[in-house]
């Protein structure tokens, strides 16, 4: 098994006994079919970014949650100085059009989770509405992009940042030729 499809395996179990549902239960609260999930749990699957961001939604949990292999320390007040390499970290679940890389995962105390997000030509997604009081951050680094926020598309370019309720329908597209590379920022009431 990969390094991904194992932490994939083991975090999906693992929320599961926490919430002592079955994969009934969880196919219904995530929206994700049975016979998917129990792949995910064999580690035969490798599911798309929005597979996943799907199955973090059932369970109220962040998307980080299922793609970062190392574990998130304990609160410090005073942590020491982290750095972080994208180009270290990108992955491509599922050969999806998009490359993710959890640059700050899930911090509880903060209540936020960084990404760098790479939209490939031609990608499109729609994703649900996240639970109540989410808020998200988009800032555009390379390229021009389109979210849907605000029941329409927004063209975004390079240097522009949005910010907005994410707990309603919203999404992400790249019309271009070229790749398009944001900042998502999310923060999770607590
Ligand atoms: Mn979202």
């Amino acid at each position: 098994m990969q390094e991904l499809s194992q932490h994939l395996s083991h975090t999906l179990k693992k929320l599961r006994k926490e919430k002592e549902w079955s994969l009934d239960r969880t196919a219904k609260e995530t929206g994700v079919s049975k016979a998917m999930l129990g792949q995910i749990e064999r580690g035969e699957s490798s599911p798309t970014v929005a597979t996943l961001w799907k199955i973090a939604g059932g369970f109220h949990c962040s998307l980080s949650t299922f793609i970062e292999p190392y574990s998130i320390e304990p609160y410090n007040p005073h942590p020491s100085t982290l750095i972080r390499n994208a180009n270290d970290l990108r992955h491509q679940p599922a050969k999806d059009k998009m490359l993710v890389a959890p640059i700050f995962p899930f911090d509880p105390q903060l209540s936020f989770e960084v990404f760098e997000l790479t939209l490939l030509p031609h990608y499109e997604r729609y994703s649900e509405p996240h639970e109540t009081g989410v808020i998200e951050f988009v800032l555009v680094l390379e390229g021009e992009m389109e979210l849907f926020v605000d029941q329409q598309w927004q063209t975004l370019t390079k240097g522009m940042s949005v910010r907005f309720a994410a707990d309603k329908p919203h999404g992400y597209r790249n019309l271009s030729t070229v790749q398009a590379v944001f900042h998502n920022v999310i923060h999770y009431p607590r």
